[in-house]
């Protein structure tokens, strides 16, 4: 069932049951009411005909009869009958209507001295009444009866007007409930209608945010800025798959070219051969070191993430020993404050190799891109941080390439003569940032660049 459905229901079947609670206590209420009232009015009406048949000698059974009859204050199909302390019928106020009771009655009356009670139409009443005069003669039993027609003709209007109210009122409560719940739920009908009109080829489509203030609002809201997350990882996904079949495409071309030439021309000298070879074997591991720098970027870091602490130092120092021939002419210079530090200045938390790759890039780079000249490593402690500086004195990066050399692919104008994928400082951002570190880079054309890695100490 529809929500907007169920939340007519619910508050049309609360409402229906508080306007039958109500109804119900107004009616039991007024019905108690109207029973006390003419009860009084009957018991009254029996003790005072009891009085004057059995305390006033002067009053007969024909006068008392007379006398009832005709009082302004007798009720409706009124009856009254006394019985003596025998049980023996010594008044009826009328002859010609029965009034029926059982022995049992009178009995019960002496009992409880007063017992009220409904026979059909009729509300009756019996009442044990004692002689003023003479108390030795015992208890008379007054019984009286008598027909309430206001009282029951004021309840049954009562009840036809709780009754309509109610069937007025739970008529009403459906329409309203009905035309509320559609009323709060419309925008969230459009909002499903939208959604299912975004697709992946769809993702520019926004939902409209309506006030901006309600929960509604804040859902729309939220879902658009996941659509511009979104929107966003696709683009770069896109873009990501478009350079990387373009960057894979050049070194297979030329593998292509290598091997034609090697099939077509018949009249190679082994030497020609050989060159062909070694062009091959050039562009193979060009395609080793661009599939590598990919997978990097593509597999999920929280998979191969350990977490150990580690003193950066230590790794710097690793990774200058093992570095290749290509970085042998640049001397990689440690400040020497950095064997002066204490351990907890420069341990941190994170994975052994991935941290690594990371310093290796920024170590490689800054060798590559300076021609052989120095590179200076310092350590600095600011906080709960640790910083890393790379400094070289290569060629630099322009100021509008320095964002952007962290995103996949990106190569400077000035490093195009150097080999390169352009995924190195985009893997080692992204390491960064899985052990909540960030990289920055300060750097001036021809003069040299510093990259800075922070990492929070351990
Ligand atoms: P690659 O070095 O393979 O091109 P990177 O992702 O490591 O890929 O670097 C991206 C680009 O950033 C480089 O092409 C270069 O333009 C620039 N760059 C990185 N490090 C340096 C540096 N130390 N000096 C000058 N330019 C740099």
């Amino acid at each position: 069932m529809r929500i907007r459905y169920k939340l007519a229901l619910l508050f049309t079947l609360i409402v229906a049951g508080l306007l039958t609670l109500f109804s119900y206590v107004i009616y039991e209420d007024s019905s108690r009411h109207r029973d006390e009232i003419f009860l009084g009015r009957l018991e009254n009406k029996a003790r005072t005909t009891a009085r004057y048949l059995i305390d006033v000698k002067e009053i007969t059974n024909e006068l008392l009869k007379i006398i009832d009859q005709n009082s302004l204050t007798s009720l409706d199909s009124e009856l009254v009958l006394v019985f003596d302390p025998r049980n023996k019928l010594v008044y009826s106020s009328v002859d010609d209507r029965p009034f029926k009771y059982s022995r049992n009655l009178i009995a019960e009356v002496r009992k409880e001295k007063i017992v009220e009670y409904t026979e059909g139409v009729y509300d009756q009443i019996g009442l044990a009444f004692p002689s003023k005069i003479d108390s030795s003669k015992g208890e008379y039993v007054v019984l009286a009866s008598a027909y309430d027609r206001f009282g029951k003709y004021k309840l049954r209007n009562l009840r036809h007007t709780l009754i309509i109210c109610w069937v007025v009122g739970v008529g009403l409560t459906v329409l309203a409930s009905g035309w509320l719940s559609a009323y709060f739920l419309r925008p969230v009908i459009t909002i499903n209608e939208k959604i299912q009109l975004i697709t992946a080829q769809n993702l520019k489509e926004r939902l409209s945010e309506g006030n901006g203030k309600d929960e509604i609002a804040q859902l729309a809201s939220n879902f658009n800025q996941m659509l511009n997350r979104l929107d966003m990882s696709f683009e770069q996904q896109k873009s990501f798959v478009s350079h990387a079949s373009h960057e894979l495409r050049t070194p297979l071309t030329a593998m292509k070219t290598d091997i034609q030439s090697g099939l077509e021309e018949t009249t190679l000298s082994a030497e020609e051969y050989r060159d062909i070879l070694r062009d091959l074997f050039q562009d193979t591991q060009r395609l080793i070191g661009l599939t590598n720098g990919l997978l990097q970027l593509a597999r999920p870091l929280d998979k191969v993430l350990k977490r150990n602490t580690l003193s950066i130092v230590d790794l710097l120092l690793d990774i200058q020993s093992h570095m290749g021939s290509a970085q042998k002419p640049n001397t990689i210079r440690f400040d020497p404050a950095i064997f002066e530090m204490k351990l907890p200045d420069v341990q941190v938390t994170g994975d052994e190799s991935l941290l690594k790759t990371l310093l290796t890039n920024l170590m490689d780079n800054a060798c590559k891109y300076s021609d052989g000249l120095p590179v200076y490593i310092s350590i600095e402690r600011k906080q709960s941080d640790c910083y890393v500086h790379v400094t070289d004195q290569g060629i630099g990066i322009a100021p509008k390439d320095q964002e952007r050399i962290f995103g996949a692919f990106f190569r400077g104008n000035n490093a195009i003569r150097y080999t390169g994928y352009g995924i190195g400082l985009a893997v080692s951002q992204r390491i960064a940032e899985w052990h909540d570190g960030s990289i920055s880079v300060q750097s001036e054309l021809h003069k040299g660049s510093t990259f800075t890695l922070r990492l929070p100490l351990a």
